[in-house]
């Protein structure tokens, strides 16, 4: 079988997508390395919701910590330094390809995810597996609704957080 790594940005993005390759008979590993996630706050709500998550599917989720500095609303750097970091890691604990739960939101950059992923797998010599999963993401909401995980509204760094809305109603509802 063949060892995927699959880099995890958040509980809602993995549960379509890491559904979706164990059923493609890929051994998949999570890896949870975001140091994008601005404040502090949620960047704790929505790691705890992926430890949640975790023990609800079984699927095994190592946590990286270092390295919490992030330029806000630079996608080039934030895609890659995640990837770096789970090819790396991918490398040393002899998986065979890595991945990314980006894969299944409209709201990415998917030529640059998969720019950026090629020009790590050939700088770390590690491969990286691009599909897109993007048709799979509303199913993924539900999922994520039946499981009652936490939703966050942004994509992470404190550029992507949506203005309040001109009534003062709160921030509209945002883009992940
Ligand atoms: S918008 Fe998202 S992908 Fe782009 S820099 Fe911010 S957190 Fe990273």
């Amino acid at each position: 079988m063949t060892r995927l790594l699959l880099h995890t940005c958040c509980a809602p993005c993995t549960t379509y997508v890491y559904k979706w390759f164990k059923d493609s008979e890929f051994e998949v590993e999570g890896f949870f390395y975001n140091p994008n996630i601005q404040p502090a706050e949620e960047y704790q709500k929505r790691r705890r919701c992926m430890e949640y998550y975790s023990a609800l599917s079984g699927l095994i989720v190592t946590y990286i910590e270092n390295d919490r500095e992030h330029e806000p609303g630079n996608c080039y750097l934030c895609y890659e330094n995640r990837f770096r970091h789970a090819a790396q890691f991918a490398k040393s604990n002899r998986f065979d390809l890595f991945t990314t739960t980006l894969l299944v939101s409209p709201f990415q950059k998917h030529d640059l995810i998969r720019e950026i992923g090629k020009k790590i797998e050939r700088e770390e010599g590690i491969g990286f597996l691009y599909h897109d999963l993007r048709e799979g993401y509303y199913k993924g909401v539900e999922m994520a609704k039946r499981f009652n995980l936490y939703r966050q509204k942004y994509c992470g760094c404190f550029a992507s957080i949506p203005a309040p809305a001109p009534n003062g109603a709160g921030p509209a509802e945002a883009k992940k």
